[in-house]
């Protein structure tokens, strides 16, 4: 059990108004906060009142980006207790994160204790409302006071929340991607599976044009030849051809491994359906939709779940999916996920950690 250092609020904060709750716009009353220093590892883990930071200007992760984060939320079931989905998944992902970005690894169990303990503590911070959720955010910022480049020996891991609105308050709509063909998110050999704050701030270019444009998301490409799917935006994509669904394989190690991507891989094959890992060439998609065989296309991820295309423009060829509606395999999928979430179906498969 980690040991938790309380320092609880004096005051405590006005709640949100709950009808308008957005993303990420409204943070709980209390954070946590464990520091690393070498020979010490991580130590002094702490809940204390939701605060800035005080930070030198010269600490690391201002110059050279060591950072980490996670994403992960705690639902309210029908009878008020709060749940997490799957949080082993990603905790077994933030420690690939920090292998890969040189930063030191986390006890499991004892970032399972911090995020119970402050999902805990902000109970009265998860929603109740159809849909709403408590986001979790833990991320880990590299603090050495030093400008040569080298792994940090020190390091701060924290964990904030905050309350978010149903992604699909005005029912699903399918969304319109741009395809995009100049800029690209990863490649084999770079950070594409970490979740690293540094693969957001390349992306953003991207996201920009596409939505300058009209589009509200991009249609990543393979880094190399710029031929094959990667991702959609922040999600991992699925593409149904023919009755099979296809999602890029994780192996070239430019895909985020995404919790709710093997959730839907699951989930689907107990359905029986067919289910494929591997490379998938745009070729392949537009191919297909010409031989009225493209019968859907969705993103995945935390915080929508699944989000429907509804057009995929490519710059010179545009495909309508699905009559831009969503498509049966993706609402089976939305209804099975969420109902696990969010209490209101048996946890078949194990998923569930109940916080209190
Ligand atoms: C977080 C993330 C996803 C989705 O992962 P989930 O664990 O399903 O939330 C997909 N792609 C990228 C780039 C991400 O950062």
């Amino acid at each position: 059990m980690l040991n938790i250092r309380y320092e609880l609020a004096k005051e405590l904060k006005a709640k949100p108004d709950w009808d308008n709750l957005g993303f990420g716009k409204y943070f709980s009353d209390h954070m946590f906060i464990m520091d690393y220093d070498e020979g010490m590892g991580w130590h002094d883990a702490r809940i204390v009142p939701y605060q800035n930071l005080s930070l030198d200007p010269a600490c690391m992760v201002f110059h050279y980006a060591q950072e980490m984060f996670e994403g992960l939320k705690a639902y309210r079931t029908p009878n008020g207790e709060i749940q997490l989905f799957r949080p082993q998944k990603n905790i077994e992902r933030m420690n690939k994160t920090n292998e890969r970005l040189c930063i030191p690894q986390l006890d499991p169990d004892d970032v399972l204790d911090a995020i119970k303990a402050i999902v805990a503590t902000e109970k009265d911070w998860v929603p109740v409302k159809d849909g709403t959720s408590l986001y979790i955010r833990p991320f880990i910022i590299a603090t050495d006071v030093q400008l040569g480049v080298h792994p940090s020996k020190s390091y701060k891991f924290m964990i904030i929340v905050c309350p978010v609105g149903s992604y699909y308050a005005e029912g699903i709509k399918p969304v319109k991607i741009f395809v995009e063909r100049e800029y690209v998110r990863a490649v084999k050999g770079g950070t594409g599976f970490a979740k690293v704050g540094g693969n957001y701030a390349c992306s953003l270019i991207g996201q920009q044009k596409a939505e300058a444009m009209g589009y509200s998301q991009v249609l990543w490409l393979d880094g190399v030849e710029h031929k094959y799917i990667d991702e959609v935006g922040a999600m991992n994509v699925f593409f149904v051809i023919d009755g099979v669904v296809v999602t890029p394989a994780l192996d070239e190690g430019n895909i985020l491994p995404g919790v709710t991507r093997n959730s839907c891989i699951q989930i689907l094959q107990k359905m029986g359906y067919k289910v494929e890992e591997r490379r998938l060439a745009l070729d392949e998609v537009i191919e297909a939709y010409k031989n009225g065989k493209l019968d859907e296309a969705f993103g995945t991820g935390t915080a929508a779940v699944v989000s429907p295309m509804g057009l995929l423009d490519t710059g010179d060829f545009k495909m309508v999916i699905n009559n831009n509606e969503i498509g049966e395999i993706a609402q089976k999928v939305y209804d099975a996920l969420t109902g696990i979430q969010w209490g209101k179906c048996e946890d078949e498969l194990g998923w569930i950690v109940k916080v209190c």
